[in-house]
């Protein structure tokens, strides 16, 4: 297996698997690498945001827009990324292999954007009220 290097401080990612799928956290910086499906995949697990222990740092996060961000799989430049939901979120993505880079605090945010249990409930409780 080779080892992956962080995108943002070169540090080490190491895997950690969480209900079998496995992402790759670095160990400096807390930022996560999600292959292709992965981070979808997850963002739809109970808890999943468990894996994400850092906080973001957005100073860091600053800097960091105004560089290009290599994808550690592939070695070519990522594209940024704007999420605006509840929280407005940076990430890259890489054109080749879609992989995803989330800073430390970011997969937090992102599951959050897409998380309204209660509004999509109420909306499968009204298509069944109306469907006979
Ligand atoms: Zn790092
Ligand atoms: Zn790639």
């Amino acid at each position: 297996m080779n080892l992956l290097r962080c995108p943002k401080c070169r540090g080490k990612l190491e895997p950690i698997i969480y209900e079998n799928i496995e992402v790759d956290r670095c160990c400096q910086c807390r930022g996560i690498w999600f292959d292709s499906s992965e981070a979808e995949n997850l963002k739809k697990l109970r808890g999943s945001e468990k894996i994400d222990i850092g906080e973001l740092n957005s100073e860091n996060h600053q800097e960091a827009l105004e560089t290009d961000i290599i994808c550690p799989h592939c070695n070519i430049a990522m594209i940024k990324l704007l999420d605006i939901d509840k929280h407005p979120i940076w990430y890259e993505t890489c054109p080749q292999c879609q992989g995803i880079w989330f800073d430390a605090g970011e997969f937090k945010k992102f599951k959050d954007n897409f998380s309204h249990p209660k509004l999509l409930s109420k909306a499968l409780n009204l298509f069944r009220f109306h469907k006979k």
